[in-house]
């Protein structure tokens, strides 16, 4: 009986499945990829913002430091290695809601382990930007930026097309098999498999157990005669000025349609949001419009581990809205885990549910 083609099968090619991929790549490992040419995929949506405060009360996200040095280093590491920029660093303008929203950065001021990602706070009318509804103050935020996430995709999925590394069909459950030789696929045996789905493992027969609680986004690319700011605006709406030119404005949230598919409603939402925000601008041009379905969790928290019966079946998913930010490391100590090398964050093992 002869050893297993590939160790993994990882069924989808998101950001997930891409940077586990590489990870794993550089670790050696024998890998394939499946991947149904993105549909419904949230990666070819998502803006790729990175903030390390995330809500109306500034939360600190749990392994901050961690998460942001993996990021930097995987994302500086495939921009040489792939030729193409891809992680922008950019300082970001948090505008206070509502007065009260004030307390909660007075909070974030005063704990330090989230001082060294507040800049200075200014108060109403105070942001510099002329255009804007700054009416209740803000602050300034550290350690921003976004990563240009379809770009990086595209040309992951180019550099994989070419090393026949990836197979562009669905994943068909029925062809699985469990064998002494571990798992087949079609003619492919491999060790063990990876599904990287998504929100779409609602659907997977071994994971649909999973805590998921998808909701959709849509954001629009604008254009804008006015130069509108030179930082990320995040207050109820976001706008993102992009290196390559237009501004990315976002986002919707829905749990109910659970679709890919551009609305009117959005869209209409969104400009509105725009108004908001830049009340003596005329409605920008919009450029593009997309849509996906972000994979949430009921706890906010990834899903990492492998199926309780079936040990060489595991999951890598639940990266929510943050995926830029928190895939990277995670990649990492998932990739240690696999190895024999240490533990899942327990925060983040699936092991938590049971
Ligand atoms: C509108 C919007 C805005 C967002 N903005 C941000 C942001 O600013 N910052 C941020 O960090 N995150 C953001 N996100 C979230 C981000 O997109 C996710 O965290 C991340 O992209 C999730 O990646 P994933 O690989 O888990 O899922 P996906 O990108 O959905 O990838 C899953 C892949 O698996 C494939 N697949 C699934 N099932 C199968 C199957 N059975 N067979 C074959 N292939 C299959 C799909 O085709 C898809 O390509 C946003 C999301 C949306 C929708």
């Amino acid at each position: 009986m002869g050893a297993p083609d590939i160790d993994y099968l990882i069924i989808g090619q998101g950001l997930a499945g891409s940077l586990l991929a590489w990870t794993l790549l550089q670790r050696r490992q024998r890998i394939h990829l499946i991947d149904d040419h993105h549909s419904g995929s949230a990666s070819l949506a998502a803006a790729g913002l990175v903030n390390p405060l995330g809500g109306m009360r500034f939360n600190r996200l749990p392994h901050l430091e961690e998460c942001l040095a993996a990021a930097g280093e995987d994302y500086r590491a495939l921009e040489q290695v792939l030729g193409i920029p891809l992680w922008h660093p950019l300082g970001m303008v948090r505008l206070f809601r509502e007065p009260g929203q004030r307390r909660f950065w007075e909070r974030r001021r005063d704990d330090p382990a989230c001082a060294p990602y507040l800049g200075a706070p200014f108060p109403p009318g105070g942001s510099g930007y002329a255009q804007l509804d700054d009416r209740h103050g803000g602050f300034r935020q550290r350690h921003t930026g976004y990563l240009a996430v379809s770009r990086l995709l595209r040309a992951l999925r180019d550099r994989f097309r070419a090393q026949d590394l990836l197979s562009e069909s669905a994943f068909v459950p029925d062809a699985l098999h469990f064998t002494p030789r571990g798992l087949r696929y079609g003619e492919r045996h491999c060790r063990r498999l990876v599904f990287c789905e998504g929100h779409r493992a609602t659907r997977n027969p071994w994971f649909d157990w999973l805590p998921l609680q998808p909701a959709k986004g849509e954001i629009l690319t604008l254009g804008s005669e006015t130069p509108l700011a030179d930082e990320i605006i995040n207050a109820r709406h976001w706008l993102l000025p992009l290196a390559e030119g237009g501004y990315r404005f976002g986002a919707t949230n829905d749990h109910q349609r659970l679709d890919s598919q551009p609305t009117t409603e959005a869209r209409q939402a969104l400009l509105a949001g725009f108004q908001a925000l830049f009340p003596h601008l005329p409605t920008p041009a919009v450029t593009d419009h997309r849509a996906g379905v972000r994979p949430n969790t009921s706890d906010r928290r990834p899903l990492l581990g492998a199926h309780p019966q079936h040990p060489e079946l595991l999951v890598f998913n639940g990266f929510g809205g943050r995926g830029s930010l928190t895939i990277p490391w995670h990649a990492r100590v998932f990739a240690n885990w696999l190895d024999g090398r240490g533990e899942l964050p327990a925060d983040a093992d699936i092991a938590r549910l049971s």
